[in-house]
């Protein structure tokens, strides 16, 4: 069979990968020049399926109402008139009760776990792709006693999840991580959650994508799909800015911008951005940097170790499609990582990003089957989704190949917008 991937971001190049070890005849369209240049460039590097969870919590909403009216705070919603928004909005806090976050929570942990075990396979199977994988845990860090009081609550989580775990007294998070030994930050407490690694997703896709291309699947860069022609009950083609692309099947992974194809084929899918930033910066001192991946509770900023370089990414801004990177958010997060880790890290050679997270309202990403027979669905993957990418990719393959996911499918679908 002939499947057309629309999108050749992280989601979109492992779904290739697996469509590919089926058998079918693989091509990947994307508007940029290359694998991976949107929201899959710059992200966390986190693999934490560990903490996969969805924003909407209860508490949240004070939370997001009170951070938004303070200056430089980590999260910044605009409440500004704009249709899509506010709907998203509605949705996402009527999801912010502890019964609906239990309920996502576990449909978002299901895939985490899964797809974390099937890029482990990726990574073993020794294909000629190198994109700094590493497994040394996540080291959740919490300031002071405050912070620390958050630490039942999310203990109970991870029993329920079966996510094993470690909590460390204040200076013990050193021996988990030894370049906190020179930190100048207050260290309360820690969380460590070793099941959890790094990666660099970027590298991934781009080195899957140039192994695919090897192995005979078509990459087309720098193709703008405009439209996707629906006729009774099927998807006839995507009109692209150089002529039509056909195909037997066709899988949407066009991360945030999937909901603009959709609709007019009157599939209303309820993604909007939620604005972060990354610095990257190279490690001078390696004794000196963290391994772990730091996860800095108080400012929501997650410190990752990509190969011989440091990733530091947080924010959350709710205000579209806007790219533009603040310079008082890189000032912030280079701040933070300072006081982390002082030494042995060139911050003042950072270089800024700023990406858009494709967020459902309630967390889990949205998979498989639509009312189109040959059309399918892979993108909303939200804050998780290079955690989530290869588990994801292998349902959606699975899914059109006719065989039954490894994973329950329930609230994973379109379908749960339906109502
Ligand atoms: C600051 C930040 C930190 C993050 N940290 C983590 C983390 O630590 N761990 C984690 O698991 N996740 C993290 N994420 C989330 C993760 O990066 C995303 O969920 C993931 O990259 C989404 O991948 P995607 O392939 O769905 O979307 P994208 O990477 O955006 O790919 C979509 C692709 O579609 C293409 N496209 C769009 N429209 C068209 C069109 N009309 N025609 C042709 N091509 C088109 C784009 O060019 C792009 O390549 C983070 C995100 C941000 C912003």
């Amino acid at each position: 069979m002939k499947v057309l991937v629309l999108g050749a971001g992280v989601a979109g190049v492992a779904a290739a990968y697996y469509l590919w070890r089926d058998g079918h005849e693989v091509v990947v369209a994307d508007r940029r020049p290359a694998a991976a240049l949107e929201t899959s460039f710059g992200n966390a590097g986190g693999l934490c399926p560990s903490f996969a969870g969805p924003w909407a919590a209860p508490g949240m909403i004070g939370k997001v109402l009170k951070m938004s009216l303070q200056r430089n705070s980590a999260i910044r919603f605009s409440f500004t008139p704009e249709p899509r928004k506010l709907a998203w909005l509605a949705r996402w806090m009527g999801q912010c009760n502890a019964e609906r976050f239990r309920v996502n929570k576990l449909r978002m942990q299901r895939v985490a776990h899964y797809s974390f075990a099937c890029l482990k396979e990726i990574a073993g199977a020794g294909l000629p792709i190198e994109f700094d994988f590493h497994q040394d845990g996540t080291l959740q860090l919490f300031r002071d006693e405050a912070g620390l009081k958050a630490v039942p609550g999310i203990t109970r989580a991870l029993d329920e999840f079966e996510v094993p775990w470690r909590f460390l007294e204040g200076a013990d998070a050193a021996s988990v991580e030894p370049a906190l030994a020179h930190t100048k930050a207050p260290v309360a407490g820690a969380l460590f959650l070793p099941a959890d690694g790094s990666g660099d997703s970027y590298k991934f896709a781009t080195g899957m994508s140039a192994y695919l291309q090897g192995q005979g699947v078509d990459f087309r860069y720098g193709v703008e799909i405009r439209r996707l022609v629906g006729q009774g009950g099927r998807i006839a083609g995507a009109e692209t800015d150089q002529g039509m692309l056909a195909a037997d099947a066709y899988v949407v992974a066009l991360g945030g911008q999937s909901p603009f194809l959709l609709r007019p084929l009157g599939l209303k899918l309820p993604i909007y951005p939620l604005k972060g930033y990354s610095i990257t910066a190279d490690v001078t001192d390696a004794g000196r940097a963290p391994q772990a991946a730091i996860m800095d509770e108080h400012n929501k900023v997650m410190i990752s170790r990509l190969g011989s370089r440091i990733r530091a990414a947080g924010m959350a801004e709710l205000k579209g499609y806007g790219l533009e990177v603040d310079a008082g958010r890189v000032a912030f997060l280079t701040s933070v990582v300072r006081e982390w880790f002082p030494q042995g890290i060139a911050l003042d050679r950072a270089q800024a990003w700023a990406g858009l997270r494709p967020m459902t309202p309630d967390g889990p990403a949205i998979l498989g089957r639509t009312r189109y027979e040959n059309l399918f669905l892979d993108c909303g993957h939200g804050s998780n989704g290079w955690t989530q990418a290869c588990g994801t990719g292998k349902i959606v393959a699975d899914i059109v190949a006719g065989r039954p996911p490894e994973v329950d499918m329930e609230g994973l679908t379109a379908e749960r917008y339906a109502s």
